[in-house]
């Protein structure tokens, strides 16, 4: 049978340096290869209306994709995120409203699980292959 690939939402936020001061996230781990975080509404203490995340006027959320391996995050209290093994985004994208940054996780989490699914699937395929030989 193949094997599928996890989806695990997490609680912690998932990127960004300014993230405990972001009123919105969201955490999708996607089996063990892929971080998929979104946060936005950053406001940062003393001030009375929330800051961009990007160079763009309108740019109040932000979904980011990372690689991760196997182990999990060491500072997560085992909640349930890996270990990010390349803090260079594989993916960016911003938003305006809470309602795209809740559609734009959730597309960018299904494309993610599809990749990790084809990539565990070759995987699979490649390792069969070399026990016949
Ligand atoms: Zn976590």
């Amino acid at each position: 049978m193949r094997k599928r690939i996890a989806i695990t939402h997490v609680g912690c936020a998932g990127h960004y340096i300014g993230a405990k001061h972001c009123r919105w996230h969201r955490h999708t781990q996607v089996g063990d290869l892929y971080r998929v975080s979104t946060i936005g509404n950053y406001l940062q203490p003393g001030n009375s209306s929330r800051d961009t995340l990007g160079g763009g006027e309108t740019d109040f959320f932000e979904t980011m994709v990372f690689h991760t391996g196997p182990a999990q995050d060491a500072e997560s209290e085992g909640c349930g995120c890996h270990e990010v093994l390349d803090w260079c985004e594989r993916y960016g994208r911003r938003y305006a409203t809470a309602q795209e940054a809740q559609a734009g996780h959730d597309a960018t989490v299904e494309t993610y699980a599809e990749l990790a699914q084809e990539q565990i699937t070759e995987k699979g395929k490649k390792r069969s292959w070399k026990t016949k030989k």
